[in-house]
């Protein structure tokens, strides 16, 4: 993840030298990946042991941008109300995200005005997820979120796309992004699907997260695309 060139966040955290100075490396390491990955193939085609499978929940952990690699600092864990997750609920911006706009700093601008303005503990969701479906952590998971509405969030794992879904229509990463944010919390906090929900589902005060991605939550397509995936995850 970290030495994929054609990553913006990532040049943007990195440098753009960093990643340029890597590119020489790059070319020989993928060589002799690829002579590997051919040896090994060959190998498991001999043993017949089938196709590896892929445990798509730590990839997703994996590629999750921490609050120190956006340039976040730490919550005061003093002031922090712990809970435990059991759902999962999903939100938008309900701002226009014009591409172009720097994810990074928009992530630095939310936990100050989280902080300073609504002297909330931090930012308010656990996960963001960008027009490109790149997903950074947020609030600690361990802390329950805070919100304008009328709801408790205690118990909530609270994902955002970037966006005004009343507006705009979600694009395909961001679909795909939200479906393995919502996988990995699925499997690792034992939600079942059936508590996977929007932001409205709770209060009655907001249309978030929005009608064109709300669409998602109501026809299924979240839930039955998160059952797969931890159903693999559990067989592997
Ligand atoms: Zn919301």
């Amino acid at each position: 993840m970290l030495g994929e060139s054609g990553n913006p966040a990532m040049a943007r955290l990195f440098g753009q030298k960093w990643l340029e100075s890597r590119a020489g490396a790059g070319v020989l390491l993928n060589y002799l990946l690829t002579i590997t990955t051919l040896a090994l193939g060959a190998l498991l085609f001999a043993g017949c042991a089938g196709p590896v499978r892929v445990t798509t929940i730590d990839d997703t952990e994996r590629r999750i941008i921490s609050v120190a690699q956006w340039g976040g600092t730490p919550a005061d864990e003093s002031r922090a109300r712990r809970h435990t997750i059991n759902r999962i609920t999903l939100h938008h911006a309900g701002v226009a995200f014009p591409r172009g706009k720097d994810p990074i700093a928009y992530m630095q601008n939310l936990q100050r005005w989280s902080r300073d303005t609504r002297k909330w503990l931090d930012l308010p969701y656990h996960y963001v997820i960008d027009l490109d479906g790149n997903i950074y952590e947020g609030r600690n998971i361990k802390f329950a979120g805070d919100t304008n509405t009328e709801y408790d969030p205690a118990g909530h794992a609270l994902i955002e796309v970037v966006g005004n879904f009343e507006e705009v229509e979600p694009n395909e990463a961001q679909l795909a992004a939200v479906v393995e944010t919502m996988a990995m919390l699925a499997a690792k906090y034992r939600v079942p699907v059936e508590k996977i929900e929007g932001h409205k589902d709770h209060s009655r005060q907001t249309v978030c997260p929005g009608k064109n991605l709300y669409r998602y939550l109501e026809n299924g397509y979240f839930r039955d695309r998160v059952r797969e995936r931890v159903k693999a995850a559990a067989a592997s």
